[in-house]
């Protein structure tokens, strides 16, 4: 079993590492923006609000984010392990993943990135909505090869409401005050890697690689 959890700035690449890792590994990615953004899709009040947190750049209580995730969690794919992305956000959801699951997690890797480069790529991105792959306008290794259409399923992509200047002001503030406190807890109990995001993807995940490889579960 793996248990693989990202923690990072917001745009740092935890989606488009993620989905590295989800196809070295064979493991599923799961990132609670992605359930919270499938789950608000309608026109009911409940999700009408979620997008519009999301928007703003909060979080979202942790009595929603952890019911998305724990019935994500009990789907088969999960039973080798999985690929955490964006999830715990706070000292309260790492609380809540251990009461939840029995557990820690295996590896909690820490995506690290100066605030100019998270922005740029933030602001440059482009999401498909259909297999949530990553790409960029403004970096040249994760342009689509066709305009704004995924590489991979030939959906049209959308630019996220939340990739705009003031949100992410208001992410990158949430993550110093609030998740940062997570690397600090895991960081004690020694199950936290720090790897520089700044470079490019294919560096990046190299020496995820070299952590993962270099510690084995059961
Ligand atoms: P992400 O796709 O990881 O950038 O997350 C997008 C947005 O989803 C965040 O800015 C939050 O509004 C919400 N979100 C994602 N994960 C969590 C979480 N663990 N707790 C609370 N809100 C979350």
């Amino acid at each position: 079993m793996k248990s693989i959890v990202f923690i990072a700035a917001p745009a740092a690449g935890k989606g488009t590492q993620s989905e590295q890792l989800s196809k070295k590994y064979k493991l599923p990615h799961i990132s609670t923006g992605d359930l919270l953004r499938d789950s608000a899709n309608d026109n009911s009040e409940l999700s009408i609000k979620i997008r519009q947190i999301m928007e703003n750049g909060e979080l979202i209580s942790d009595e929603l984010v952890t019911k998305l995730l724990v019935e994500r969690l009990k789907k088969s794919d999960c039973k080798e392990g999985y690929i955490l992305d964006g999830f715990p956000r706070s000292l309260e959801q790492a609380l809540l993943y251990e009461e939840l699951l029995g557990k820690k997690p295996n590896y909690v890797i820490l995506l690290e990135i100066d605030k100019d480069t998270a922005m740029k790529r933030s602001v440059g991105r482009l999401s498909c909505p259909n297999c949530h792959s990553i790409f960029n306008t403004l970096l040249s290794e994760l342009k689509p090869i066709n305009e704004n259409i995924c590489d991979h399923c030939n959906t049209t992509l959308i630019k996220r409401k939340d990739d705009n200047i003031e949100s992410f002001e208001h992410r990158y503030q949430t993550y110093l005050n609030t998740t940062l406190k997570v690397v600090d807890y895991y960081e004690k109990q020694g199950n936290l890697y720090r790897i520089d995001s700044s470079k490019s993807k294919e560096e990046t995940i190299a020496k995820i690689y070299e952590v993962i490889d270099s510690r084995h579960y059961d």
